[in-house]
C-alpha cells in the first residue's frame, strides 16, 4: 500500500470550511485523510492550496486545435456556419486535437470532463490517451430526415451497448447527446432520451443556447430558419409537433442525470421545473457566454432555487483556451459578491454531480479518489484569507494529482 502525506498551506475539501495549515493523506488511489495540523513525515508543499481536482461539464475537445475562437458570434446561425467549415476543413486529425485537449485540460488542473464526441474515432482517442481526466463521453447525434433518424438510433444503440458490454475503461462512461433543438427532429429527440433511460445512461443537450432557438421553436421562424433551408433540411412540418423549449426538458427528468448544457435563456416556466427535477444539472459556460455577449446567465437564481450548476468551458471555438481554473478566475471577477467557496464548488462538486460522479470525486473527502488539484499562491499577501488567495489572478495550478498519483 502506497502512503502519502501531503501538508499544505491551504486545503480546500469543498464540502467543508478551508484549513489553514492542512494535511491530506492519500492512499494508493484514495483519500485517506484530511485535518488541519501537520505530520511528522509530512511532504511540505509550501505556499500551495490543494482543491478537489477540476470538473470541466462541457467540452468538444475536438476542436482543441483551434488557436483561436471561431467568429463571427452574431447572428449565432453564422457562427455554427463557421464550425461546420471548420470541421470540412479540418487539416489536423481529430485524435491529435483530442490529445491535445487532454494534456490542455490536465495542465489547467481539469480531472473530470463532460466530453461531446462526434465520431468513433475520437471515442477511441479519448480511450486510449494515458493519462487522461476522468470523462463522461456524449455520442453527439444529430439530422432530421427519416434515413438519418434510423442511422443516427441504430449508431446511438450500438455506442451505448458497447459500455453494458464492459468494454469500456474504468475511467470513462458513455452517454447521449442528441445535439440541439435546432439540429435534432423532435422524434429523433425523445427516441435517443428514451434509449439513455432504457439504458441507465446520462444525456447531455445544448438547450436554451440563444434566442434565435426560441424564435424557432415558438415561431418558425428567425436565422435557424434561413441556416437550415440553405442545408436543404428545413421543412415546418419537423416542427409540427410543437415543441418548445420546456418540452425538450421534461423527458429529461427520466434519466438518472442529463446536462441541459447553456440554458442562457431558461424562463420562469423551465426554472420552475427544474427546480423539482435534481436529475436535470446546468451547465454554465462562463466565458462561451460572455464570448457571444448574451445577456447576465441565471447561474445565480438557478443555485438560490436548488438547481445544481456545472460549469464549462465549452470548445476552443468559442473560447480561447479549455481552462476550467480560469472559468473560475472570470467568475471571481466578474461576480465579487459571490463567495470563493461556491465559486469553487460549482467547478468541482458540482460537476461531479452532474456527471454522476460525486461519490467518487469532486471533494477532498475522506473515501473518495485522490483527483486533486495543487495550487501555487500568491507570495507576500499574509494578509489575505485563504479564500482571497485561491481565487487570486496570480494563483495558478502547478500539479495534478489522478487516482493518487502526481501526473507532472
Ligand atoms: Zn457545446
Amino acid at each position: 500500500m502506497k502512503r502519502q502525506i501531503l501538508k499544505a498551506r491551504w486545503v480546500f475539501p469543498v464540502d467543508g470550511p478551508p484549513l489553514e495549515e492542512a494535511v491530506v493523506e492519500v492512499e494508493d488511489s484514495r483519500i485517506a485523510a484530511v485535518y488541519a495540523g501537520s505530520h511528522p513525515e509530512a511532504i511540505d508543499l509550501g505556499n500551495t492550496a490543494l482543491i478537489p481536482g477540476l470538473v470541466n461539464a462541457h467540452t468538444h475537445l475536438e476542436f482543441s486545435h483551434l488557436a483561436q475562437p471561431l467568429g463571427p458570434t452574431a447572428p449565432f446561425t453564422d457562427w455554427i456556419r463557421s464550425i461546420m467549415k471548420s470541421r470540412f476543413e479540418l487539416t489536423v486529425p481529430v485524435e491529435q486535437s483530442i490529445q491535445q485537449g487532454m494534456a490542455e485540460s490536465l495542465a489547467a488542473g481539469t480531472t473530470c470532463l463532460g466530453e461531446i464526441a462526434t465520431s468513433a474515432e475520437s471515442v477511441q482517442q479519448l480511450e486510449q490517451t494515458a493519462p487522461a481526466p476522468r470523462a463522461v463521453v456524449f455520442r453527439e447525434c444529430l439530422g432530421f430526415s427519416a434515413d438519418r433518424i434510423a442511422g443516427q438510433e441504430q449508431m446511438a444503440a450500438d455506442y451505448l451497448e458497447q459500455q453494458t458490454a464492459g468494454e469500456m475503461h474504468d475511467r470513462l462512461r458513455r452517454g447521449l447527446s442528441p445535439h440541439a433543438p435546432y439540429s435534432v427532429h423532435p422524434d429523433l429527440y425523445l427516441k435517443l432520451i428514451q434509449q439513455a433511460r432504457d439504458q441507465g445512461a446520462p444525456a447531455a443537450v445544448h438547450l436554451a443556447e440563444t434566442e434565435a432557438e426560441l424564435d424557432l421553436l415558438e415561431r418558425k421562424q428567425g436565422p435557424f430558419v434561413d441556416l437550415l433551408t440553405d442545408l436543404g433540411l428545413w421543412d415546418p412540418e419537423i416542427l409540427k409537433q410543437g415543441m418548445r423549449l420546456y418540452d425538450y426538458l421534461v423527458p429529461l427528468a427520466e434519466l438518472t442525470s442529463a446536462l441541459a448544457v447553456h440554458g442562457n435563456y431558461f424562463g420562469a416556466e423551465e426554472l420552475e421545473f427544474l427546480k423539482q427535477a435534481p436529475q436535470i444539472s446546468v451547465v454554465y459556460c462562463p466565458r462561451t457566454h460572455h464570448y457571444f455577449g448574451h445577456p447576465p446567465h441565471p447561474w445565480r437564481t438557478l443555485i438560490g432555487q436548488g438547481i445544481n450548476v456545472a460549469l464549462g468551458t465549452d470548445s476552443r471555438a468559442s473560447n480561447p483556451d479549455l481552462s476550467l481554473w480560469k472559468e473560475l478566475l472570470f467568475l471571481r471577477a466578474a461576480f465579487p459578491d459571490v463567495s470563493t467557496g461556491l465559486i469553487l464548488e460549482c467547478g468541482t462538486l458540482a460537476g461531479a454531480r452532474a456527471l454522476e460522479l460525486s461519490e467518487e470525486i469532486g471533494s477532498v473527502t475522506v473515501g473518495k479518489r485522490a483527483d486533486l488539484a495543487l495550487v501555487q499562491l500568491p507570495d507576500r499577501a499574509e494578509e489575505l484569507s485563504g479564500s482571497d488567495l485561491l481565487l487570486n489572478s496570480q494563483s495558478h495550478v502547478s500539479r495534478v494529482m489522478l487516482n493518487g498519483c502526481w501526473i507532472n
